[in-house]
């Protein structure tokens, strides 16, 4: 049994701990557990692999939920995929996430390619993805030695309806085996680049923050290989601990409770 250090800061996934899938309707407890954090004082941010919906409308869908959250509560795969590009000047992409975020590329200063040209191939959750619009990535993996940028690499996301769909990481893995000269990179979970990112926005150290997720094989064991305490809820794509049996033991979860509502937090310093 692992030694945990007082926990002094959160940090929480969204779809599956605080919502059930991406109809975003909050689970039972969430938004009181949410409050009382919040009116703590207690540092948390939300960190997400979100590729569907732009950042500000993500937090907005949330409050609507009655979650008392702002933008700078959000560390997203798609604001830090945004900054992965600027950095390195690939402003012509390939966007094959959801075609409703097409916009919010072109808002960011990025063009999207009409004529199968570009940098770098974006990928992200997106349910009608067609095998032929995956062929569009040929060209440019192939031949342009552009870059493959996975917002992250789920295998699979539960949809508006709540069924289990194909996620970035199937699509990753397709264009990953193609071997193209440019780099294949993620930002989002389980990428240590959020982590850090989260990390540094509470202000807390590592061996102090407790990390929240329904999703222990993408989400908490780099959480735990970074030193963070790690919470296993069963709230969302997995309703029971079997999915352990993927994992090396040390790679368990510090934690493992039915819902947010059941994690103790840390008491009001007055
Ligand atoms: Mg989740």
């Amino acid at each position: 049994m692992k030694k945990h250090a007082p926990c002094k800061g959160f940090l929480i996934d969204i779809e599956g701990v605080l919502v059930r899938d991406k109809r975003y309707q909050p689970i039972e407890g969430a938004v009181a557990w949410i409050q009382a954090l919040q009116e703590a004082g207690t540092p948390f941010c939300l960190v997400s692999n979100n590729t569907t919906h732009r950042p500000a409308e993500l937090v907005a869908d949330l409050a609507g939920a009655g979650f008392p959250v702002t933008e700078d509560h959000l560390v997203s795969a798609l604001d830090l995929g945004r900054r992965w590009l600027l950095e390195r000047g690939r402003r012509r992409i390939l966007w094959l996430g959801t075609p409703d975020l097409m916009g919010y590329w072109q808002d960011m200063g990025f063009e999207t390619t009409v004529d199968g040209t570009c940098e770098a191939v974006v990928l992200g959750a997106n349910a009608d993805l067609t095998v032929a619009e995956l062929d569009a990535a040929l060209g440019p993996v192939l031949e342009q030695g552009a870059d493959v940028v996975c917002l992250h690499r789920n295998p699979f996301f539960l949809d508006k309806k709540g069924r289990r769909r194909l996620g970035p990481g199937a699509w990753a893995a397709a264009l990953e085996g193609l071997g193209g000269a440019g780099a294949v990179i993620t930002v989002g979970k389980p990428s240590e680049k959020i982590y850090t990112e989260a990390i540094k926005r509470i202000g807390v150290a590592p061996a102090e923050a407790l990390f929240i997720s329904d999703d222990p094989v993408n989400d908490l064991v780099t959480a735990g290989k970074l030193g963070l305490t790690t919470a296993f809820v069963l709230s969302g794509k997995y309703p029971d601990h079997e999915i352990l049996g993927q994992l090396a033991e040390d790679d368990w979860p510090d934690i493992i409770c039915k819902g947010l509502g059941d994690i103790e937090r840390p008491l009001l310093e007055s």
